[in-house]
């Protein structure tokens, strides 16, 4: 991993933003908590989503499924049949891979070698054998053909691949052998699909239009590494739109321009995001995107946007022995909608907003971490600090703090020297900190310091609110 990469990894830590789950028993792999600052960091983003999909357009509304869903929802989505990694194991280091990640990571080596011709036949082997019906032997007659050794001991000796399934399956009712075998949830799609006509009629929506939701998805993800980027445990924020067959390749060319915007509406620097087009469409899918984002650890997808057709939902209606079509009023005509998806990880982009927050610069002639969050992910918005316990400096500061809670998350510091209040504000990501000074006795003007500029400004104590507001913005 990168140098930079385990940088980020340890403010998380110290700062208390994510830390590994029961860390006090050696940590349970690939799952994180959050802690009071990335807890704030992950609701603002939540905030931002559901307020641009859903309150941001009148033919978006939410949904909370729950996560154990009925065994025959996976049978339909197909999950229970396909939701598989190819893996491999090296026999030397007993070490696991993902088969296709190798060839990708030795196309990759290729191409640095500047071998283009033979990077690109691999390249096309590679696609080939993901679209074919014997993915996990041709993935493997790669991995021969093109003598690719394993990264961690050198050896070429390898295993044959297998498929594993990605669901975790518990048990429901007190015995477990005779209980009904249950999946937590993949993906919180499927809450939707099975929901469809649920939330359509009494929403007195219309296709077209969209079903929103957030919620916790499960994978056993076997190459688990690469800290909250991929976790057995994590956030996505889904939106399904269901739209007329033959109109789905208008709003995925809408929606993937609207959702490109949204990453760089969250201050992402732009030249960190791209989209990146699938090597493999899935069997349903009549068109694919993601939206990458360039972590230390490379390009790595943040967000899919896929058009699903009319899969998902006819095979709801094929299991279910339920009606899944939608009469259009207007035109007079009946039809099962095609649906295009959006489909964000939570946690991938609160990885991406550390990541293209984190910098290190001079303050002072002293070397400071800072992180530039856009203040409205910023955990903290402002901070409050008296220059001194003296002269009811402290009085003011509480009543100052008092005023903004209702408007946004705060903190009052009273602790430390100026400057070591201020680093630990930047390393938090703090945009403003406001100072009551001895001249606020006087003129009832604080002292505001811009985390980025670090420049200062005098502000009257009753303008803070608006001021806040409008630098917050843009
Ligand atoms: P990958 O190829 O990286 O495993 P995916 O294509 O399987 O991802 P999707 O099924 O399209 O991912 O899920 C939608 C989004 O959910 C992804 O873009 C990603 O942001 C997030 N996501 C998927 N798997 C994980 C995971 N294990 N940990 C964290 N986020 C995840």
């Amino acid at each position: 991993m990168s140098d930079l990469f385990d940088t980020i990894v340890s403010l998380c830590k110290q700062r208390g933003f994510i830390f590994q789950s029961s860390e006090i028993y050696g940590g349970q792999a690939a799952t994180y908590d959050y802690g009071p600052l990335g807890v704030e960091l992950k609701r603002n983003v939540k905030d931002l989503w559901w307020q641009e999909m859903v309150y941001g357009h009148g033919d978006v509304v939410g949904l909370d499924a729950a996560i154990m869903m009925h065994p025959k929802t996976w049978e339909a989505s197909g999950h229970t049949e396909a939701f598989n990694d190819p893996l491999i194991d090296d026999k030397a280091s007993n070490h696991r891979y993902r088969a296709d990640e190798l060839i990708e990571d030795h196309i990759r080596d290729l191409r640095q070698d500047g071998d283009m011709e033979q990077a690109e036949a691999v390249y096309e082997r590679l696609v080939a054998a993901l679209n074919s019906d014997d993915m996990a032997g041709n993935l493997y007659d790669i991995i021969q053909d093109e003598e690719i050794r394993a990264p961690r001991s050198g050896a070429f000796d390898w295993t044959p691949v297998r498929q594993f399934n990605l669901m975790f399956e518990t048990h429901v009712g007190p015995v477990a052998e005779t209980g009904d075998r249950i999946f937590l949830r993949p993906e919180t799609a499927q809450g939707i699909f099975v929901n469809f006509q649920n939330v359509r009629e009494p929403a007195r929506q219309h296709v077209p239009f969209g079903i929103a939701q957030i919620g916790k998805a499960f994978r056993n993800e076997i190459v688990a590494r690469q800290f909250v980027f991929r976790m057995r445990e994590f956030e996505q924020m889904e939106m399904q739109y269901f739209v007329k067959p033959g109109e789905q390749l208008d709003f995925f060319a809408e929606w993937r321009e609207k959702r490109m915007a949204w990453h760089k509406r969250l201050g992402v620097r732009p030249s960190k995001l791209r989209f990146h087009e699938h090597e493999q469409l899935s069997h349903y899918a009549d068109a694919a995107e993601d939206i990458q984002y360039e972590y230390p650890i490379g390009w790595k997808e943040v967000e899919g946007i896929h058009s699903r057709t009319d899969y998902d939902l006819k095979r709801h209606q094929e299991y279910s022995g339920k009606n899944m079509t939608y009469y259009d009023p207007f035109e007079q005509e009946k039809y099962i909608p095609y649906v295009v998806e959006t489909s964000v990880g939570l946690d991938r982009t609160v990885l991406m907003l550390l990541c293209d927050a984190y910098d290190e610069d001079e303050a002072n002639g002293n070397e400071r971490t800072v992180l530039r969050f856009h203040p409205e992910v910023a955990p903290i918005r402002a901070a409050i600090f008296p220059l001194s316990k003296k002269k009811g400096l402290p009085d003011i500061a509480h009543d100052i703090e008092a005023d903004l809670r209702p408007h946004f998350n705060v903190m009052y510091d009273e602790r430390g020297s100026m400057g070591k209040r201020y680093r630990r504000m930047d390393e938090a990501g703090t945009p403003f900190c406001i100072t009551v000074d001895f001249d606020t006795l006087d003129d009832q003007q604080v002292t505001v310091r811009d985390r980025d500029s670090m420049e200062q400004d005098r502000v009257a104590i009753d303008q803070l609110t608006a001021y806040i507001n409008d630098h917050s913005t843009g």
